[in-house]
């Protein structure tokens, strides 16, 4: 494996021998479960490295060795101000390391170098997003008019556990266990089975970072280590990103088991809305972005567009003509940094998508796409269908790949009628240059967040999650803060 550009000598993050194993206690240790085989997305490749899975053993292994760092061990009489330098210190790591943990990151998973290279600050800097928190967490008092001066605390929930999608595991690795690190619980990480060197390489820089043993712990293995953890009685919290399916499963499982606290960051089914007053080279910008990038498999992904009718001729041209273009280039090496639209994560990803456009075909009229990508690798073509008809899956269902569904609107009330009819509510698109009309369809459209002539965006400050089935909770902010905390009030006489 050859080392990308910019990868420093002292690196701490060896691609040439990649950590192997599962992370407990500061050590890489083999999980005793089955080899994981890893494949590189772009040729179908094994990735050379042979990873065993957590098995039932390791799980409770991570669980003891998380519980006795948060209950006994040095991190528990940390202070905020102790906490918070080695969240800054790790971040620092992760820049340093970037280069080698993009690299690993985009083997795996097929994500494009030029995309992780730019994902690796935004990792850093939630970790120093959440390092900023970690002494300045406070409670509440109120006065003892009533004879009892009252104390409300807010106290770490224990041991918690970040369970993961391929799709941006680097990122979801840092809004996960940076608010739990912060606020003094100790956390284990579960990435996909399907992408999780990068997590791994961040896991190799947590000693050096300053963290006692048991506070940062990794398991790889697929969704039985997952479904161990969201039933294990002695884990106080689950954060998972993924499938609508899966988190009801990790619910369900919280709720029969100890009720462990849940945040679920799940599916979506995302509109974006143009009016005829937008600025149309712009909406094409980030209408063609919200669909294409991480080739569509982002959770807020904006696979529903709908298009004012008077412009809707010369704009969906303009669509054509983007995505068209980007069709005739697939198969660029995820690897190389000059590539920006990469393969879907691995063999079943790339059947599950095409079958939703093999049968979507059948029906609908294709706009631009849909043939089948015919040499080495899971590559597909950006596809957009014209009007489906409401009952059909791919208007119902998150592909989570790059296919487009459209139809046309010729009032606001439509538009939001449209826009709200789905079980889903993560995020939307809006593009006016009406800031009147923006603020009405903001207020009426469902979704955790409304993008106004921009898409997809998500930073450290602003909180992140969804209405409806879309999830229970918000990330990132003071909002994500709150999550990983339990409230106590104490009554003085
Ligand atoms: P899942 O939602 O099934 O998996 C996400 C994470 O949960 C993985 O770490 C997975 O492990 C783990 N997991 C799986 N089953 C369980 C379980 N019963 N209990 C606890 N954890 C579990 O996504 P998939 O990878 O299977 O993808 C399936 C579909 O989900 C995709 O095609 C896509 O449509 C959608 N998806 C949506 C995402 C989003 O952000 N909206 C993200 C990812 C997927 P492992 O993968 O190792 O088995």
């Amino acid at each position: 494996m050859a080392a990308p550009n910019g990868t420093p000598s002292n690196s701490l993050v060896d691609i040439e021998k990649p950590p192997s194993s599962i992370f407990l206690n500061n050590e890489f240790v083999q999980g005793q479960g089955d080899v994981l085989p890893l494949f590189n997305p772009k040729d179908g490749k094994k990735i050379p490295v042979e990873v065993r899975a957590a098995t039932e053993e390791d799980v409770d292994k991570a669980v003891r060795n998380a519980r006795e760092a948060f209950e006994t061990g040095p991190w528990s009489k940390w202070t905020g101000e102790q906490r918070m330098k080695a969240l800054t210190k790790l971040a620092d790591l992760v820049d340093e390391n970037g280069p080698a943990i993009a690299y690993l990151e985009s083997l795996c998973s097929g994500r494009p170098l030029s995309m992780l290279l730019g994902e690796i600050p935004r990792v850093s800097s939630t970790f120093r997003y959440y390092a900023g928190w970690a002494d300045k967490l406070k409670g509440d008092s109120y006065p003892a008019e009533d004879g009892f001066y009252k104390i409300v605390r807010k106290e770490p929930l224990g041991v918690c556990c970040g369970i993961t999608a391929w799709n941006a595991s680097l990122m979801f690795c840092s809004w996960k266990s940076g608010p739990a690190l912060a606020t003094g619980n100790t956390v284990i990480m579960k990435p996909s089975e399907k992408s999780f060197l990068g997590t791994l390489a961040i896991a190799s820089l947590v000693q050096a970072a300053g963290f006692p043993p048991g506070v940062f712990q990794v398991l790889v293995g697929d969704g039985k280590v997952g479904s161990l953890l969201s039933s294990h009685m002695d884990i106080d919290k689950i954060s998972f990103t993924g499938s609508t399916a899966t988190g009801k499963r990790i619910q369900d499982a919280a709720t029969k088991s100890n009720l462990k606290r849940v945040t679920l960051e799940l599916g979506g089914k995302s509109p974006a809305l143009v009016f005829d007053d937008a600025d149309l080279d712009k909406a094409l910008f980030w209408v063609t972005l919200g669909i294409t990038v991480n080739t569509g498999q982002v959770c807020a992904a904006t696979s529903r567009l709908f298009v004012q009718k008077s412009i809707a001729d010369a704009f969906l041209e303009k669509v054509k003509a983007s995505l068209g273009a980007m069709s005739q280039a697939l198969g660029g090496d995820p690897q190389d940094t000059a590539t920006h639209y990469g393969p879907v994560v691995d063999a079943q990803q790339f059947q599950k998508v095409t079958d939703f456009i093999n049968e979507g075909k059948k029906r609908t009229k294709v706009l631009t796409g849909g043939q089948e990508y015919q040499k080495e690798g899971y590559y597909i073509a950006p596809t957009v269908f014209l009007d489906p008809e409401p009952d059909e899956k791919i208007w119902r269902e998150e592909i989570f790949g790059p296919v487009l569904c459209v139809k046309t609107f010729e009032t606001e009330e439509e538009a939001i009628q449209l826009a709200n009819d789905t079980q889903y509510g993560l995020s939307s698109a809006i593009f006016t240059s009406d800031i009147a009309r923006a603020l009405r369809l903001a207020s009426s459209v469902r979704t955790g967040t409304v993008n106004v002539n921009c898409n997809l965006m998500v930073g450290n400050q602003a909180p992140m999650g969804g209405f409806r089935s879309s999830g229970v909770g918000r990330e990132l902010g003071e909002y994500g803060l709150a999550q990983y905390t339990e409230t106590k009030t104490i009554w003085i006489r």
